[in-house]
């Protein structure tokens, strides 16, 4: 088996376990990245890799990124991941066992949905771990599906980053699906214009009837617009599509939006100011955690609406400091974590 700790993404975890096996009926990794504020929390893909090398990457880099989303939105959570890279016994009996492997975590680590898990998956954890967030709870409890406060989390940045009104402004979002859609709907009913591309027909049709205007997949990025929103998939700000660019201002929701370092550089060279992915897209993930506190569904909408407060001052610190947006959230994140560790 790799050693984790040779691997280019490696970055001081804790813990990095192989899970499963042969006679398990499914294979993955548990990735703790860091517990200096709380439980290790982020959630379970399942993904078909091409390698296990591949795999491995993605659960350090995720996790990783679970330590800062999580740190930034002032959770009592670390950050972890887990990836299943393998399933070849009854998918109940698969999660099952990964409830096990979870549990034998002795709660370093709080798994929750991604890519590929259902409702389903995270209930057949439940029955062997209370260490599962992602279950459907009573009304007036926080819980269920995060997509919804992740929108509200991006609205609520996209509007401070306006000046604090939409109406009027363009704006263009890249994928329409559970967090593009939501936030079209709270953009439009405040007079928002919007231009919208997505691969998924369907999708676009729901996208349609708030009577939003449609861009061609591979030129929504270059839409002249007020804002662009990337709520598709990630490595979105690249160095081919930074230089074309439509928008002053880019706030959306998908996860590590600039495929590398250097094009946070290269936003600030054009003049364009970037809300950083993980300042703006942490709804969910405080929607998550106060389901698996088990606090009332009604503390979740201001401390999502609080986001907005955060991303100013990650904002203004890159200006005090001249430094990129996604560097001055990092550079607060690990002030955070390096006080926590003191305690
Ligand atoms: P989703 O799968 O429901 O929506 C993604 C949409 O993007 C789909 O409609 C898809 O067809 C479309 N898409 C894919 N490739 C595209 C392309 N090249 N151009 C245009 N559209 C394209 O996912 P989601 O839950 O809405 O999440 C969107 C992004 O936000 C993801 O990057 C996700 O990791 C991130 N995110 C989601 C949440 C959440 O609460 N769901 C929380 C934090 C971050």
């Amino acid at each position: 088996m790799m050693d984790p700790k040779q691997h280019p993404s490696f970055d001081g975890h804790e813990d990095v376990v192989f899970v499963g096996g042969e006679s398990q009926g499914f294979a993955g990794i548990i990735a703790v990245h860091s517990t200096a504020i709380g439980p290790a929390a982020g959630g379970c893909r399942i993904w078909d890799y091409d390698s296990v090398g591949d795999a491995l990457t993605d659960a350090l880099r995720l996790s990783r990124g679970m330590t800062y989303k999580n740190a930034m939105a002032d959770l009592p959570l670390g950050g972890g991941k887990a990836v299943i890279y393998r399933i070849n016994t009854d998918r109940v009996d698969a999660f099952q066992k990964f409830g096990d492997a979870v549990e034998k975590l002795g709660g370093r680590y709080i798994t929750a949905e991604d890519v590929g898990a259902t409702v389903a998956d995270m209930r057949a954890i439940a029955g062997r771990t209370s260490y599962v967030a992602g279950i459907p709870k009573e009304h007036g409890q926080a819980g269920g599906d995060p997509s919804p406060m992740t929108a509200l989390g991006v609205f609520v940045s996209i509007k401070s980053m306006l000046g604090g009104s939409v109406d009027g402004r363009t704006i263009a979002v890249q994928g329409v699906g559970a967090v593009g859609f939501n936030l079209c709907r709270l953009l439009s009913a405040e007079g928002a214009k919007l231009v919208v591309a997505d691969v998924n027909k369907a999708n676009l049709a729901r996208a349609e009837a708030l009577g939003v205007e449609i861009a061609p997949v591979d030129q929504i990025h270059a839409v002249s617009a007020d804002l662009f929103s990337p709520c598709a998939l990630g490595a979105g700000l690249n160095v081919q599509t930074i230089p074309e660019l439509g928008a002053p201002l880019i706030c959306g929701a998908a996860n590590n939006q600039l495929a590398t370092e250097e094009d946070g550089a290269r936003l600030v060279a054009r003049g364009i100011t970037y809300g950083p992915d993980y300042v703006v897209n942490a709804g969910g993930i405080i929607n998550v955690s106060a389901e698996y506190l088990g606090e009332a569904a009604d503390v979740v909408e201001g401390r999502v609406r609080a986001i907005a407060t955060r991303l100013n001052t990650v904002l203004d610190m890159a200006k005090a400091e001249n430094i990129p947006p996604h560097q001055a959230a990092d550079r607060i994140v690990r002030e955070r974590i390096a006080a926590a560790k003191k305690n």
